[in-house]
């Protein structure tokens, strides 16, 4: 075969499932891949990567042309040293749809207090009139392929948009703000917060005790970002005195989540174990497929990690 050797290097459980559709979509854009997990790593042009998988070290692969990853997340291996190659990240239809979906969720779980009626006791009617999202503000911490679709969503409902990116952006129906100069005012309107950040050396401990502090009294932080996003002990602290009045984390420095961990037992907390969103192996194949077609045609390929930047 004359086509390009593309190695999946991720969990077994992950090429069950992906490796149908991206033969399928592989042959849909017309590239005669030969796709295997056991290639010679210097007969490799492409590698199909997840950070959890057998592979660390990819100075065997001399003559690759991208390492391709599945998950959008890239914290796992962007400061990888024996990665002299481009790496693109994934940017998936599905992946971002099932995001939408739990933040939406979330906020509205939130807004509309659907936890007093879930626990309502028998015989209490107290009509309470829900509020209307109009009245209530929104900031997305990251307006990026994730951030910026959950905003857009949010704001269909008529929720009062904010987001936060590092650079400038001009989105309809959203207050943009950027930079270290606009946080304090993304923050000061985030009655409910969510943080759609990639973990990076400047977002790191981002929502510390000060920033935490900077939020509206009684406002909800919601992570499903990245678990280092937020300082845990200040978020603790901030529940314990009602400054945030309740936390729903997805993501968490450790993960699985320690059992004896404060955020399972905490009253204020709701944990999710990391499934916000995945990338689906139909839509994500397609991903991959297009930008081997790009690397075969010699044409850019898609959603490249700034290495710099750190996503
Ligand atoms: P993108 O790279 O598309 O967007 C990142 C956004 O964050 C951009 O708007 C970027 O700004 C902004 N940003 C980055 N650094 C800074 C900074 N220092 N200051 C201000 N803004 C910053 O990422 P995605 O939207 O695709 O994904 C976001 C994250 O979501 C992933 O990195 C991953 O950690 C998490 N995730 C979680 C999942 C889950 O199941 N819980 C599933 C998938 C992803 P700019 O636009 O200016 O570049």
């Amino acid at each position: 075969m004359n086509g390009p050797n593309v190695l999946f290097a991720a969990r077994p459980d992950r090429w069950d499932e992906t490796r149908g559709p991206l033969e399928a979509a592989l042959a849909e854009a017309g590239v005669a891949a030969d796709l295997a997990t056991d290639h010679a790593p210097d007969t490799v042009d492409y590698i199909v990567y997840a950070p959890n998988g057998p592979l660390q070290d990819f100075s065997p692969f001399t003559r690759c042309k991208a390492v391709l990853n599945l998950w959008a997340g890239v914290e796992d291996v962007v400061d990888n040293p024996t990665l002299t190659m481009p790496l693109a990240r994934m940017v998936d239809p599905g992946l971002t749809e099932g995001m939408v979906e739990y933040v939406t969720a979330h906020v509205l779980r939130h807004h509309l207090n659907i936890d007093a009626d879930i626990t309502r006791k028998p015989g209490d009617w107290t009509p309470v009139t829900p509020p209307l999202a109009r009245d209530r503000k929104v900031t997305v911490l990251g307006l990026g392929a994730l951030g910026s679709a959950c905003a857009r969503a949010l704001a269909g409902l008529n929720f009062d948009v904010a987001g936060w990116s590092r650079s400038p952006k001009t989105l309809p129906g959203i207050t943009c703000f950027h930079g270290d100069e606009g946080l304090a005012d993304a923050l000061a309107r985030a009655e409910i917060c969510v943080a759609l950040l990639p973990l990076t050396p400047a977002t790191e401990d981002l929502l510390d005790a000060d920033r935490l502090a900077r939020l509206p009294e009684g406002a909800v932080v919601i992570n499903p970002g990245r678990g280092a996003l937020i300082v845990e002990d200040a978020l603790l602290a901030a529940l314990d005195e009602g400054r945030v009045s309740h936390a729903t984390m997805d993501v968490f420095r450790t993960e699985p989540l320690p059992q004896k961990h404060p955020f399972w037992h905490h009253p204020s907390v709701t944990v999710t174990p990391h499934i916000a969103s995945v990338s689906r192996p139909e839509s994500c194949a397609k991903v991959i497929a297009e930008n081997i077609r790009r690397g075969e045609a010699g044409e850019p390929f898609l959603h490249l990690v700034d290495r710099q930047a750190g996503y």
